[in-house]
């Protein structure tokens, strides 16, 4: 993730910012941090295309700070000096965090408010004004028009994630405010993608930006290693059980898993019937009260329920370390949204697997995936017997013994090595389609691959990649 050319202390910032960072033990700049933070200390504006993951929030928080400190202005009355606009609580969250830590010796107040909370509460806390909010579009608008709060006082702007503020249909609430900031304001703009309309929006908010991009737009993360599953929409319950209770030879450790939903019904069946077979899950959804979110938040990192039920408005923007596999249990109609959903993983400089369950109704979403990514998959076979499994008329084969349940989710998994070679997983029927052979390209390490029992195998596999 990072790339060492600078150092910190060479991009112009203040002791109090620099002390803040060893603090934090950071050592280097990443690149999306070393490139945008000179512009922005002499008050450029800028874009900066990276997903949440890459450092970002220290690239328009560091240089923010020190740009607050030297106006040395006053905290206005009932209004902010910076006003950070972010799509998701959890992420408005994160940023309310960063500011707090980055800015710990430079005096400056920090407020965050968002959905779900109670908005007598933000009224009270805001009433002497902030140096720093971070809030999410909605309830920002509310507070404005009780008249409780004014964008007059803003001096530095930042829109995080703003593709996805687009997504969750923020546009008029991201015009009003636009309206209501001061047209002379510092604009900090990030997007993980650029579709047209954020190069629309990027045009209407920023004066000759800045533009710094990390990853090109929409390009999936490069250390995932990407699997695709092709499953009937009625087999993927029994096939995700499987998965996370060890009965099926999954690729990689499973620590943490983060399990993508397209609704937040399907987020709640799904940890319903997870349930139903002693695996516990949290779901993670806008449905969900703040501290429920939280609690799902936390058991997850602890690993004290290592499995989380999430849709993508959710888990977009949340830094959770560690997640070791994200299943697309449903692919999602946005192929962005699936740069976004593997993102989650593969973290900090790990590497990540991320598995995609795809029925037939679903190959239109996977082809504009492929379209727009340029995604590798690896392609699983289902379990042996798979069809009886789900028809509750038979047990799969079961893996030999001293293998079994290896690659289970427990809370205290204990350090065990990776599943090894259990031979349950067998391709089911013929291919439908012969892809051509794609021997080179990545895949995962076939000495622990579902299925993975020899060299016939492996020929008749590699036919499969799809
Ligand atoms: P962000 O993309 O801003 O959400 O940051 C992702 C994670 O990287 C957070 O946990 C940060 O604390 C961490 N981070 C940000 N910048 C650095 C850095 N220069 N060195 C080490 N960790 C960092």
């Amino acid at each position: 993730m990072i790339v060492m050319t600078t150092t910190f202390d060479q991009l112009g910032l203040s002791q109090p910012v620099l002390q803040a960072l060893d603090m934090k033990g950071y050592d280097e700049p990443t690149p999306i941090q070393a490139q945008p933070i000179p512009p922005v200390l002499d008050g450029r504006d800028l874009h900066g295309i990276a997903q949440t993951g890459t450092g970002k929030t220290a690239a328009f928080m560091l240089p923010s700070i020190d740009r607050l400190r030297a106006a040395d202005n006053r905290t206005p009355f009932k209004s902010c000096r910076m006003l950070v606009l972010a799509p998701t609580r959890e992420l408005a969250g994160q940023i309310a965090q960063s500011a707090r830590d980055y800015g710990a010796l430079a005096g400056l107040k920090v407020h965050s408010i968002v959905g779900g909370t109670s908005v007598n509460k933000d009224r009270n806390k805001l009433h002497r004004g902030t140096d720093i909010l971070v809030a999410t579009p909605g309830r920002l608008l509310d507070l404005i028009d009780q008249k409780a709060f004014r964008l007059d006082g803003v001096e530095i702007l930042v829109l995080d994630e703003a593709d996805q503020m687009l997504d969750l249909g923020f546009i008029h609430a991201l015009r009003k405010i636009s309206q209501l900031v001061p047209g002379d304001r510092q604009t900090l703009f990030f997007s993980a993608t650029m579709p047209r309309a954020i190069r629309d929006l990027v045009g209407q908010y920023c004066h000759d930006p800045v533009h710094v991009s990390v990853t090109p737009a929409a390009t999936t993360a490069e250390r995932v290693e990407q699997f695709l599953l092709m499953v009937q929409q009625d087999e993927k319950i029994a096939l995700l059980q499987m998965i996370l209770s060890g009965r099926y030879d999954t690729p990689g450790r499973l620590e943490r898993v983060l399990v993508f939903t397209r609704t937040k019904y399907g987020a709640d069946k799904v940890v319903k019937k997870l349930g139903q077979k002693g695996i516990s899950a949290n779901a993670i959804h806008g449905n969900k009260s703040q501290p429920q979110r939280q609690r799902a938040l936390s058991e997850f990192k602890s690993a004290k329920v290592p499995v989380l039920v999430a849709t993508d408005v959710a888990a977009r923007g949340i830094d959770i370390p560690g997640v070791s596999h994200v299943i697309n249990y449903e692919l999602p109609n946005v192929p962005e949204q699936y740069v976004h959903r593997i993102g989650r993983t593969a973290r900090a400089g790990k590497d990540g697997i991320a598995i995609a369950f795809c029925a037939e109704d679903e190959r239109s979403y996977l082809k504009d995936i492929r379209k727009v990514t340029d995604a590798e998959f690896n392609r699983l076979p289902l379990p042996e017997n798979f069809r009886a499994v789900v028809e509750g008329v038979g047990p799969t084969k079961p893996a030999p013994k001293q293998q079994r349940g290896r690659a289970k989710v427990t809370p205290k998994h204990g350090g065990r090595g990776r599943p090894g070679d259990n031979r349950q997983g067998k391709p089911r029927g013929k291919p439908k389609r012969k892809h051509p052979n794609r021997a080179g390209k990545p895949r995962h390490d076939g000495s622990s691959s579902p299925g993975n029992n020899g060299g016939s195998q492996r020929r008749r596999r590699r036919h499969r990649h799809g």
